[in-house]
């Protein structure tokens, strides 16, 4: 049956990926990103986000089967805490009423295998509290202390954390909507392709990402797992933080989880 999905970061990458994969499957896909694709908004931003709202309400018609949050950026300024964790948030709180009409919907985001890196606590709590002003001050701190790689897997970790509280609260789980993220490990697209091509950063790279089955993967390679979650397959899976990543997770963490 097709289905109507939104995908953010569509331009490029994963959503880019992801996008292509549902539409080779007849699904009607709305790509989002900050232009070149079917919604041209600035997730970085109020009316970027109020855009992405609203334009997909009118192409719609006010129906939304799924959502699919990719964008995202890594870059070690306060920025990547505006797109990753409050982009994410706004782009799933703004769509969920139209999610609410929707068949069977069900919603992703991407976090990542940096969420468990060590991370900035002020950041995350300031994240965590919806405080966006206070976040981007305690990311520019971080900076300041030459602590700027930790923003990140920051806001990552608090991204994941976001998902964790608010999948089973009544707009989501009592809703009928399951919410789940996706954690890749290393994906080869043009986010990562500078530091892969670099030899020594690759080394800190894999150090930081170990993926022992199969190494680094490609976006083609996720985009199947980001489609089950919110596909109606999936009707009891929700909350969970789904590592991708060639076992990062479990070298990183062991069996320490339980
Ligand atoms: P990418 O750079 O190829 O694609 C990211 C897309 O997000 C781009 O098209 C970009 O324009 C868009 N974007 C960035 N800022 C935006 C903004 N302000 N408003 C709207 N769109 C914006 O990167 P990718 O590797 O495909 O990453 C996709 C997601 O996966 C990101 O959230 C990233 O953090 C996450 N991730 C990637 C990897 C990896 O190894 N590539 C690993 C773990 C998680």
């Amino acid at each position: 049956m097709p289905r109507t999905y939104l995908v953010t970061g569509a331009a490029s990458g994963i959503g880019k990926a992801t996008t292509a994969h549902l539409r080779e499957q007849g699904h009607t896909v709305l790509g989002a990103d900050l232009e070149g694709v079917d919604i041209s908004a600035d997730l970085a931003t109020p009316a970027g986000r109020t855009e992405l709202a609203d334009r997909a309400r009118e192409l719609t018609g006010g129906h939304l089967d799924a959502v699919i949050a990719c964008a995202g950026l890594a870059h070690f300024t306060p920025l990547t805490v505006q797109v990753n964790y409050f982009g994410v948030v706004a782009t799933l709180e703004g769509l969920r009423p139209l999610l609410a009409a929707g068949t069977a919907p069900r919603a992703v985001l991407v976090s990542s295998v940096a969420s468990l890196h060590p991370h900035d606590p002020a950041i995350v709590e300031a994240a965590l509290a919806g405080d966006e002003e206070a976040a981007v001050s305690a990311a520019q701190d971080a900076i300041d202390r030459g602590e700027g790689h930790m923003i990140y897997g920051s806001s990552k970790h608090a991204i994941a954390r976001w998902l964790r509280r608010t999948a089973v609260t009544d707009g989501w789980a009592a809703a009928g909507i399951p919410l789940n993220a996706v954690a890749p490990g290393t994906i080869v697209t043009p986010m990562t392709a500078p530091l892969l091509g670099d030899a020594d950063m690759r080394k800190v790279v894999d150090a930081a990402v170990p993926m022992p089955l199969h190494g680094h993967a490609r976006p083609e390679q996720v985009a199947p797992l980001l489609a089950w979650l919110t596909s109606p397959e999936n009707s009891h899976v929700t909350g969970q933080v789904v590592f991708l990543d060639g076992g990062a997770d479990a070298v990183l963490r062991g069996d320490g989880t339980w």
